[in-house]
C-alpha cells in the first residue's frame, strides 16, 4: 500500500484508538504512541457495561485489546513510547515528535493523551482501585445497589456524583476536609436537599480496611481539626477530586486552560493547522 501522509496519534485510550481506526482505514500512514498506559484508563477497570455491542459487558483490558487489533487490521502501527515534545514548522506543515528514543516527522498529529484521575495518595491505594475504590461514579456506581458509599470531594463533581450515586446506594456519605466547598451554591444545595446524602465535613480518609478477599470494606476517618480518628465500615469509596490532563508535552505550544486542558480553536482542531 502506498501512503501519502504520515499521521501520529498520541495516546492509546478509546479516543486514540478510535482515531487510529479512522485514519488507518482512510489509508493514512498511522503511528500510535501508546504512552505509559497502553490502552488508557479502561485497562484499570473490570466490567464495562455501557459500551454498545457487548450486551453481557466486557472487561476493560479486553475491550482495549480489541480496539487496538481493529486499528492494526487497517495498518496502524503502535509504538511503546511516550511523547516528550512536539515542534512544528507551520510553513511546511511538518510536525516533529520527540519521544523516548528519537524524533519522527509527520504530516499531522492527533492528541488523545487523556487525563489521569486524582486519587487520595494513600500508601498502597493502587491495589484497591476497582476493588471498592473508584474515581468514576457514572462508570461504577451501578455495582453498589443497596450499599453504603463514601464520596470524597467538595466541588461540583462531588455534588453531582453523590446525587448520581443515590440512584443505587441506600446512603452516601460526602466527606470533605473543611466546611468550605468549591461547589456552586445550586449544586451544594441540591446535594444537601437529598436525604440519602449525609455531609461529614472536617474529615479525611487516612487508611483503608479490607475483607479477607482484599476488597475495601472500611476506612479510617480523621477529624482535620482535632486529629481524632475513627473507623467507619463502608462498601465503597468514590473520589471526585479532579483529573490531571496529560498535556505537559505541549505546554507553551498550544492554548490550554489553567488546569492544562487544551482549548480547541475550531471543533477539535487546535490553533496550529495539522494538530487536533
Ligand atoms: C477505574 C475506571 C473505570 C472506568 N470505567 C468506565 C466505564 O465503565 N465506562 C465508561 O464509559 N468510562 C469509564 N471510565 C472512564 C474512561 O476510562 C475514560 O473516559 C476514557 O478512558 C478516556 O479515554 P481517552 O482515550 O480520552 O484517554 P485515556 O484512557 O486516559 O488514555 C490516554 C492515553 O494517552 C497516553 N498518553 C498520555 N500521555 C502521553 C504521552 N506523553 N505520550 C504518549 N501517550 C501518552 C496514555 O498512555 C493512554 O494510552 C473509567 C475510568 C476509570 C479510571
Amino acid at each position: 500500500m502506498s501512503y501519502t501522509k504520515k499521521i501520529a496519534i498520541i495516546g492509546s485510550g478509546p479516543a486514540g484508538l478510535t482515531a487510529a481506526i479512522y485514519t488507518s482505514r482512510a489509508q493514512l500512514d498511522t503511528t500510535v504512541y501508546l504512552g505509559i498506559q497502553p490502552g488508557g484508563q479502561l485497562t484499570t477497570t473490570t466490567d464495562i457495561e455501557n459500551f454498545p455491542g457487548f450486551p453481557e459487558g466486557i472487561i476493560g483490558p479486553d475491550l482495549m485489546e480489541k480496539m487496538q487489533k481493529q486499528a492494526e487490521r487497517f495498518g496502524a502501527k503502535t509504538i511503546f513510547e511516550t511523547v516528550k515534545s512536539i515542534s512544528f514548522d507551520t510553513n511546511s506543515h511538518k510536525y516533529t515528535i520527540s519521544s523516548d528514543t528519537g524524533e519522527i516527522i509527520y504530516d499531522g498529529v492527533i492528541i488523545a493523551s487523556g487525563a489521569t484521575a486524582k486519587y487520595l495518595g494513600l500508601e498502597g491505594e493502587e491495589k484497591f482501585i476497582g476493588k471498592g475504590y473508584h474515581s468514576c461514579a457514572t462508570c461504577d456506581g451501578f455495582f453498589y445497589r443497596d450499599k453504603e458509599l463514601i464520596i470524597v470531594g467538595g466541588g461540583d463533581s462531588a455534588m453531582e456524583e453523590s446525587i448520581f450515586l443515590t440512584k443505587f446506594a441506600t446512603k452516601v456519605y460526602l466527606i470533605h476536609r473543611s466546611e468550605n466547598f468549591r461547589a456552586s451554591k445550586i449544586m451544594l444545595d441540591r446535594a444537601k436537599a437529598n436525604n440519602k446524602i449525609e455531609f461529614l465535613t472536617n474529615k479525611k480518609i487516612t487508611k483503608f480496611y479490607t475483607d479477607e478477599k482484599e476488597k475495601l470494606n472500611g476506612v479510617e476517618l480523621e477529624n482535620t481539626q482535632t486529629g481524632e480518628s475513627q473507623k467507619m465500615n463502608i462498601d465503597g469509596v468514590f473520589v471526585a477530586i479532579g483529573h490531571i490532563p496529560n498535556t505537559n508535552f505541549v505546554k507553551g505550544k498550544l492554548s490550554m486552560d489553567e488546569a492544562g486542558y487544551l482549548i480547541p480553536k475550531h471543533r477539535t482542531m487546535s490553533e496550529i493547522e495539522g494538530i487536533s
